[in-house]
Protein backbone atom coordinates (compact mmCIF):
# COMPACT_ATOMS: atom_id res chain seq x y z
CA UNK A 1 0.00 0.00 0.00
CA UNK A 2 1.18 3.30 -0.45
CA UNK A 3 2.95 5.51 1.46
CA UNK A 4 0.57 8.90 0.80
CA UNK A 5 2.01 12.48 1.46
CA UNK A 6 -0.60 13.62 3.75
CA UNK A 7 0.92 16.88 3.73
CA UNK A 8 -0.46 17.43 0.11
CA UNK A 9 -3.80 17.77 1.47
CA UNK A 10 -5.10 21.31 2.83
CA UNK A 11 -7.20 20.80 5.77
CA UNK A 12 -9.46 23.56 4.64
CA UNK A 13 -10.27 22.52 1.24
CA UNK A 14 -12.63 20.46 0.01
CA UNK A 15 -12.05 17.63 -2.61
CA UNK A 16 -13.99 15.71 -5.07
CA UNK A 17 -13.21 12.34 -5.90
CA UNK A 18 -11.28 12.64 -9.39
CA UNK A 19 -9.23 15.95 -7.39
CA UNK A 20 -8.53 12.98 -4.65
CA UNK A 21 -7.19 10.72 -6.41
CA UNK A 22 -4.85 12.80 -8.76
CA UNK A 23 -3.71 14.27 -5.45
CA UNK A 24 -2.63 10.91 -4.19
CA UNK A 25 -1.91 9.28 -6.95
CA UNK A 26 -4.38 6.45 -6.56
CA UNK A 27 -7.75 5.39 -8.73
CA UNK A 28 -10.67 6.74 -8.20
CA UNK A 29 -12.13 3.49 -7.72
CA UNK A 30 -9.97 3.61 -4.61
CA UNK A 31 -11.47 6.68 -3.15
CA UNK A 32 -14.93 5.60 -3.83
CA UNK A 33 -14.23 2.70 -1.68
CA UNK A 34 -13.19 4.85 1.42
CA UNK A 35 -16.19 6.70 1.16
CA UNK A 36 -18.40 3.89 0.76
CA UNK A 37 -17.43 0.61 2.56
CA UNK A 38 -14.52 2.52 4.77
CA UNK A 39 -16.20 4.98 6.63
CA UNK A 40 -14.43 8.42 4.89
CA UNK A 41 -16.63 11.25 5.89
CA UNK A 42 -18.35 13.39 3.23
CA UNK A 43 -19.61 16.63 3.25
CA UNK A 44 -23.03 15.24 1.89
CA UNK A 45 -24.28 11.93 0.76
CA UNK A 46 -26.00 10.96 -2.53
CA UNK A 47 -25.07 14.69 -4.10
CA UNK A 48 -23.00 15.04 -7.00
CA UNK A 49 -19.83 15.56 -6.78
CA UNK A 50 -19.15 14.10 -3.49
CA UNK A 51 -17.25 16.22 -1.59
CA UNK A 52 -14.47 15.20 1.43
CA UNK A 53 -12.86 17.73 3.52
CA UNK A 54 -8.92 18.00 3.41
CA UNK A 55 -8.96 17.67 7.09
CA UNK A 56 -11.15 14.69 6.77
CA UNK A 57 -9.28 12.63 4.37
CA UNK A 58 -6.35 13.43 6.35
CA UNK A 59 -7.75 12.37 9.55
CA UNK A 60 -8.65 9.10 7.98
CA UNK A 61 -5.60 8.16 5.75
CA UNK A 62 -3.85 8.62 9.36
CA UNK A 63 -6.21 6.71 10.75
CA UNK A 64 -5.45 3.89 8.51
CA UNK A 65 -1.86 4.50 8.59
CA UNK A 66 -1.79 3.68 12.42
CA UNK A 67 -3.76 0.51 11.91
CA UNK A 68 -1.14 -1.20 10.13
CA UNK A 69 1.90 -0.04 11.51
CA UNK A 70 4.62 -2.49 12.33
CA UNK A 71 5.50 -3.45 15.76
CA UNK A 72 8.62 -4.23 16.15
CA UNK A 73 10.32 -6.77 18.37
CA UNK A 74 12.67 -5.81 21.37
CA UNK A 75 15.56 -6.59 18.70
CA UNK A 76 14.01 -6.52 15.44
CA UNK A 77 14.80 -3.32 12.64
CA UNK A 78 12.84 -2.50 9.99
CA UNK A 79 14.50 -2.86 6.71
CA UNK A 80 13.85 -0.51 3.78
CA UNK A 81 15.03 -2.79 0.97
CA UNK A 82 14.11 -6.01 2.55
CA UNK A 83 10.68 -4.09 3.29
CA UNK A 84 10.00 -5.89 6.65
CA UNK A 85 11.11 -6.27 9.67
CA UNK A 86 14.80 -8.29 10.12
CA UNK A 87 17.65 -9.12 12.62
CA UNK A 88 20.73 -7.11 12.29
CA UNK A 89 23.93 -9.21 11.61
CA UNK A 90 25.95 -10.38 14.65
CA UNK A 91 28.81 -7.78 15.95
CA UNK A 92 27.33 -4.90 13.20
CA UNK A 93 24.90 -3.34 15.77
CA UNK A 94 25.87 0.05 17.75
CA UNK A 95 23.98 2.72 19.92
CA UNK A 96 24.46 6.57 18.67
CA UNK A 97 23.15 8.91 20.77
CA UNK A 98 21.66 11.90 18.52
CA UNK A 99 22.22 14.84 20.40
CA UNK A 100 18.59 15.76 19.89
CA UNK A 101 16.13 15.25 22.96
CA UNK A 102 12.44 13.73 22.98
CA UNK A 103 8.97 14.83 24.47
CA UNK A 104 8.22 16.58 27.57
CA UNK A 105 10.14 14.45 29.61
CA UNK A 106 13.03 15.66 27.42
CA UNK A 107 14.34 12.07 27.03
CA UNK A 108 17.60 11.91 25.14
CA UNK A 109 17.35 10.32 21.86
CA UNK A 110 19.68 7.15 20.98
CA UNK A 111 19.61 5.44 17.94
CA UNK A 112 21.09 1.84 17.30
CA UNK A 113 22.42 0.88 13.93
CA UNK A 114 23.21 -2.08 12.33
CA UNK A 115 23.77 -3.96 9.45
CA UNK A 116 20.49 -5.85 7.52
CA UNK A 117 21.37 -9.78 8.14
CA UNK A 118 19.76 -10.20 5.11
CA UNK A 119 20.98 -7.24 2.17
CA UNK A 120 23.52 -5.67 4.32
CA UNK A 121 21.92 -2.50 4.38
CA UNK A 122 22.21 -0.21 7.02
CA UNK A 123 19.71 0.14 9.23
CA UNK A 124 18.17 2.18 11.97
CA UNK A 125 15.97 2.39 15.33
CA UNK A 126 15.20 5.42 17.05
CA UNK A 127 15.34 4.55 20.92
CA UNK A 128 14.38 6.60 24.37
CA UNK A 129 17.50 7.14 26.69
CA UNK A 130 17.67 7.67 30.34
CA UNK A 131 15.51 10.34 31.68
CA UNK A 132 17.82 13.12 32.65
CA UNK A 133 17.48 14.91 35.83
ZN1 LIG B 1 17.43 -5.92 4.27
Amino acid sequence: MANYNLRLIKTRRSYNITEMASLLGVDRKTCQRWIKTEGLKVIEKGVNPLLVIGADLRGFLKAKRERRRFVLGESEFFCMKCHKSVETKTGSEKIVKTGKRIGRSDLEQLKRTGLCKVCNTKVNRFLRGERQN
